[in-house]
C-alpha cells in the first residue's frame, strides 16, 4: 500500500506522455492515489481516454481554465462521481509564442500579458476557490513553476512575469485554506522537454546549459517530478505548505556556468 492510499486527486494538464503531469499521474498511481484528469480541447479526448486508461480512470473532463464557467462545471462533473476529494495538480501554462521569444518588450502587449497571467496564474487560485467546498479535510493543491519567476531566463520573459504572480498566489492561498487543514505548494522544475517548453525560443540550448551547470550534471525527468509531487500531495507532507520546492537538480542554487571549466 502507497502513501497515497485512499486519496483522490484530479490531475490537469495531461497532454502527452511527456508531460511533467504524466509524471506526476504515474508517481501518484504507484503510490495508491485514484485519479481523475481535466485536458483542454475535444480534439485531445481520445488520447485522453488512453492516458487515463493507463492508469485505471474513466473520468476525464474538458475544461479550458481561460473560463469561469468551465472550472466551475469541472468540478460539479467532478463531483457527481466523487462528492469529495483530496487534491489538485495544476499542470497548466500558456503564453503567446511571441511573449516567449527574443526582446522581452518586442513580446510584450497588453493583450500578451493577459492571456499568459490568465491561464498560468489566475487559473490556479481560481480552481482552488471553485474546488474548496468538495475539498477534504488534508487536502492538498500543488502547482508547476519555473526559475524564470525570479531570475532572468533567455526568452522566458512575460511567462517569467506569469509565474512570480503563480509564485505569489501559492503563499496566499495556503493562508487561506490553510485554517482548514489545506495544503498549497509549487515545485519548480528544471527545464524538460515538453511541448508547452518547444514553444520556447531556443529552449535546446538551455537544457544542455541548464545539464552542464548542475550539480547533477543532467536534466531533471518527470519523474524526478513526479516523486516529489507525489510526497507533497501525501499527509507525509502535512507540515509543509506555501512553498516553492526545487527539483532542478540544484540548478537554482549555480552561478548558471558550468562547473566543468577546462
Ligand atoms: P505540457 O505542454 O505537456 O503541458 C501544458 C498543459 O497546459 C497542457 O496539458 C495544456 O493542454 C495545458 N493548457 C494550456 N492552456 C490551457 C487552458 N486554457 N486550459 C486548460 N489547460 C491548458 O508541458 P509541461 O512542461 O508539462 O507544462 C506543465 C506545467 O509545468 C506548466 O505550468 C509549465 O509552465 C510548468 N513547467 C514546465 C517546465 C518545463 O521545462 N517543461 C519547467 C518548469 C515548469
Amino acid at each position: 500500500m502507497g502513501f497515497l492510499a485512499g486519496k483522490k486527486l484530479l490531475i490537469t494538464g495531461v497532454l502527452s506522455n511527456r508531460s511533467i503531469a504524466y509524471g506526476i499521474a504515474k508517481a501518484c498511481k504507484a503510490q495508491g492515489a485514484e485519479l481523475a484528469f481535466s485536458y483542454v480541447g475535444e480534439r485531445f479526448k481520445d488520447r485522453i481516454t488512453e492516458f487515463a486508461a493507463d492508469f485505471d480512470s474513466k473520468l476525464i473532463f474538458d475544461c479550458d481554465v481561460g473560463d469561469d464557467a468551465q472550472i466551475a462545471k469541472l468540478f460539479t462533473d467532478l463531483s457527481a462521481h466523487w462528492p469529495t476529494f483530496d487534491g489538485f495538480v495544476h499542470s497548466i501554462g500558456f503564453a503567446p509564442r511571441e511573449a516567449i521569444a527574443g526582446n522581452f518588450l518586442d513580446g510584450l502587449t497588453r493583450e500578451n500579458f493577459k492571456i499568459a497571467h490568465d491561464i498560468s496564474a489566475y487559473s490556479f487560485p481560481a480552481m482552488a476557490k471553485a474546488a474548496l467546498p468538495y475539498l477534504n479535510d488534508k487536502a492538498a493543491l500543488l502547482t508547476l513553476t519555473y526559475l524564470g519567476a525570479e531570475r532572468i531566463i533567455p526568452n522566458y520573459n512575460t511567462m517569467g512575469l506569469a509565474k512570480a504572480s503563480l509564485e505569489a498566489s501559492v503563499r496566499y492561498l495556503a493562508e487561506a485554506v490553510g485554517p482548514k487543514g489545506i495544503r498549497v505548494n509549487g515545485i519548480s522544475a528544471g527545464p524538460i522537454k515538453t511541448l508547452a517548453a518547444s514553444g520556447i525560443k531556443d529552449f535546446g540550448k538551455l537544457l544542455h546549459t541548464v545539464a552542464d551547470a548542475s550539480p547533477i550534471r543532467r536534466n531533471v525527468t518527470i519523474e524526478d517530478v513526479g516523486n516529489v509531487a507525489a510526497f507533497l500531495l501525501s499527509d507525509l507532507a502535512g507540515g509543509v505548505t506555501a512553498e516553492i520546492t526545487y527539483v532542478d537538480g540544484g540548478y537554482s542554487q549555480t552561478m548558471g556556468v558550468t562547473t566543468d571549466l577546462a
